[in-house]
């Protein structure tokens, strides 16, 4: 009786086991257990700041190394202790090659869709600062939540020059309305979409004994509203970038092929080559490529780069 139950559940871990399992194979084991590990870490350093690297060699015990696709940052084997969070951004370094994969440059006019807590979109503002601590170009953050907004319009005023801080727009729209409000109207839009989030599932109790498969489902349809709506809000010859922490294939390639079909303004970017920097390590998928804690010691996270016709 026990055993046909559990092989017939429709929810919770047994559920959310089957579901991966018949998505990974054989691999899902070792990815399991993978995601429950401690996630790996990189900290970005306050370029404003004096003195940064000099304390985290310190606390290091060696000199830190900068990440060669964005200088500000170091990869660490372990969170170092007594930094104050407008002097170092923890995160996990592929969420530092998400926003590299973006290129911004500076003079640009910047949207990051669902920016709190905000290590990309700070990342985003890092390219635009200019010498003078002015921000060259433009740069949106918007937040649907208002306590995560509130808790993004802090970083932003503690991590930039206050001038530059100043010049930041921080919004609160539902990210899905965005290109019928601004149509056309940027050069690089970020999407780090809402998304299944498996590994804090399975960190926690409750939320993996109420996961069903529905979860994946409706995130895949926001994520899609989403993702038109960046596509939408981006000017020609501009770039979008889409992006989840999630391990199924119907929130990442699966939402980046309903997109294309839906948008035929847009094509995905295929000239990136296999030697990136920026993509070390990850395992190229139908249209981007994903980074998974069994195999590269980072993410979830999985990318795509669509340019706007
Ligand atoms: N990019 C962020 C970072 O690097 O710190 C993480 C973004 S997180 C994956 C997704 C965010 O999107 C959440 O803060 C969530 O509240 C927000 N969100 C969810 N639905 C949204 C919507 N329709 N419009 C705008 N933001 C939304």
């Amino acid at each position: 009786m026990m055993g046909k139950k559990r092989a017939t559940a429709v929810s919770g871990d047994v559920a959310f086991d089957a579901y991966y399992a018949a998505l990974f194979g054989e691999r899902w084991p070792a990815l399991r257990a993978a995601l429950s590990e401690p996630p790996s870490h990189a900290v970005r350093l306050n370029p404003s700041r004096e003195g940064l690297i000099e304390r985290l060699a310190q606390a290091l015990e060696r000199p830190p190394v900068a990440m060669a696709y964005d200088r500000t940052c170091y990869a660490l084997d372990r969170v170092v202790a007594g930094f104050a969070s407008d002097e170092a951004w923890f995160l996990d370094p592929a969420s530092v090659r998400v926003a590299a994969l973006l290129d911004v440059m500076p003079g640009q006019r910047v949207l990051d869709l669902c920016a709190a807590p905000g290590g990309k979109g700070l990342a985003l503002a890092d390219r635009l600062v200019g010498e003078d601590g002015a921000l060259d170009g433009e740069l949106t953050l918007n937040e649907l939540s208002d306590g995560r907004r509130g808790r993004l319009r802090r970083a932003v005023n503690g991590w930039l020059p206050g001038v530059a801080a100043a010049a930041v727009r921080v919004t609160g729209h539902d990210g899905s309305r965005w290109g019928l409000v601004a149509p056309a109207s940027y050069d690089r839009v970020l999407l780090d979409a809402p998304c299944s989030s498996e590994a804090h599932v399975l960190a926690d109790a409750s939320a993996l004994a109420q996961w069903t498969p529905a979860r994946p489902r409706q995130l895949a349809m926001r994520q899609l509203a989403l993702l038109c709506a960046a596509i939408d809000a981006c000017a020609s010859g501009g770039r979008v970038v889409y992006a989840t922490c999630a391990l199924a294939g119907v929130e990442n390639d699966g939402g980046v092929g309903r997109a294309l079909a839906k948008r035929r303004d847009v094509v995905v970017r295929e000239t990136i080559g296999d030697d990136d920097l920026r993509l070390q390590g990850g395992e190229a998928t139908g249209f981007g490529w994903r980074w998974l804690p069994d195999v590269s010691d980072e993410g979830p996270m999985a990318v795509a780069v669509l340019l706007k016709l």
